[in-house]
């Protein structure tokens, strides 16, 4: 039977059995409407509440703080949008940085669309984000500013805590993209000092379709979805019980692993980089060494298209991903590796290989090995046959980029 190596954790995980068992009764007997008055919804909005706890207390918010959304997309587009919109005519100016997600970026792009300035911070060759330059781009226009607390594709993690500051002392509303670090590192939203906060269920082994929203107290911000008071006015539309409670039982169980399972999979992911830089030549890490999401290994293979490559270690079992699942499957170099001042082909050639749970050292040795006879193929069929003087031809393992 063929290995499985499932190593694209960044673009989602397994459903926790134990979160499915969590969830079962809200997808059969309990299925009441949590805004009806009658026992059954009743039942689920006893169910709600326990949820919302639950959350803000791992965020260290108040339950009233919280709300319930569709997903880390929808909680991000709410807080970028719904923050925005509430500036007043001479406040239209946003601060994001260039390696936000999509879901960030095309918020802003909308912005714009309505008149809006938007203002990209740029990042260092580890894809860190300078505090200063975030402070040195506010101005007295400056409403909001919305940056990551870890990258999805690099791992890089950001000085959220002092930028958070810059923020406060400069009078701008400061948002943090917490989907990649939410489970996996602790994210507490007063250390942080940030105003809004979005994470995602299905990121951490709950399910996919649900996420949540920080919002600090008299933080200002226009709902996107209208039609019903839900979520204190805050997000119109049914809740999603079963999801939400699953999206509970998920950070509950996260929470009790933290930071055990932070360590294990740095110590791997350690073994793992080393293991892949000693064994492949011209292979380079990208993104911080240090200051970067504990499962997260990202490499460029230099002369080895990661479309090329995926395909080939798809084929032995193993997943893993060229940077944002979302933009897998077109041949758009990745804006993130852009940012960092690579060249297009380059951008065209970084794997980001993401640990989780149940992720072995057999797992990564075996990648490692199929990583080794891949790369070096995939560049021996590439690399232009050319004859050097003396009539040798070039070594095929030095592709010529
Ligand atoms: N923000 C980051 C950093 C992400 O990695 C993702 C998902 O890949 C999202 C936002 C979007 O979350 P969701 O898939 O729940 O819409």
């Amino acid at each position: 039977m063929m290995r499985a190596v499932y190593l694209d954790h960044a673009a989602t995980t397994p459903l926790d059995p134990r979160v499915r068992r969590a969830m079962e009764p809200y997808l059969k007997a309990e299925y009441g409407n949590p805004s009806s008055l009658h026992r059954w919804g009743r039942r689920a909005r006893m169910a709600l509440d326990a949820a919302r706890e639950t959350v803000a207390a791992a965020l260290n918010a108040d339950p009233a703080e919280i709300l319930f959304v569709s997903s880390g997309t929808e909680s991000c587009n709410l807080a970028v949008i719904g923050c925005a919109l509430k500036a007043p005519p001479h406040r239209r100016h946003i601060l994001v940085s260039a390696i936000e997600h999509h879901c960030v970026l095309h918020a802003a792009e909308w912005l714009i669309s309505l008149g809006y300035t938007v203002d990209y911070i740029p990042v260092d060759r580890y894809g860190q984000v300078d505090p200063d330059a975030v402070r040195a781009r506010i101005r007295d226009e400056t409403w909001l500013a919305s940056i990551m607390h870890a990258n999805n594709e690099m791992g890089t993690l950001q000085p959220v805590e002092a930028i958070a500051r810059i923020c406060r002392e400069r009078g701008v509303w400061f948002h943090v993209d917490a989907v990649q670090t939410f489970g996996l590192l602790p994210v507490d939203v007063a250390t942080i000092g940030c105003d809004l906060l979005s994470v995602s269920a299905h990121k951490l082994y709950g399910p996919k379709g649900v996420g949540a929203l920080y919002v600090r107290a008299l933080t200002p911000l226009q709902p996107l979805m209208v039609g019903g008071g839900q979520e204190r006015d805050r997000r119109a539309g049914t809740e999603h019980v079963a999801g939400i409670v699953g999206f509970a039982e998920a950070v509950r169980l996260a929470q009790a692993t933290i930071p055990a399972e932070a360590e294990r999979q740095t110590a791997l992911r350690d073994q793992f980089i080393h293991a892949v830089l000693e064994t492949i030549p011209d292979a380079a890490l990208t993104g911080h060494p240090t200051e970067r999401l504990p499962g997260n290994a990202h490499f460029r293979f230099a002369g080895a298209p990661a479309d090329s490559l995926l395909i080939a270690l798809d084929r032995a079992g193993i997943a893993a991903s060229s940077g944002a699942a979302c933009s897998a499957g077109s041949l758009e170099p990745s804006h993130v590796l852009l940012a960092l001042g690579w060249d297009e082909t380059a951008a065209q050639e970084g794997v980001r290989f993401t640990l989780g749970r149940d992720t072995t050292w057999d797992d990564l040795a075996y990648t490692v090995e199929v990583l080794r006879q891949e790369v070096a193929r995939i560049r021996a069929t590439r690399s232009p046959v050319r004859p050097r003087a003396g009539g040798r031809a070039a070594s095929q393992k030095t592709p010529l980029r």
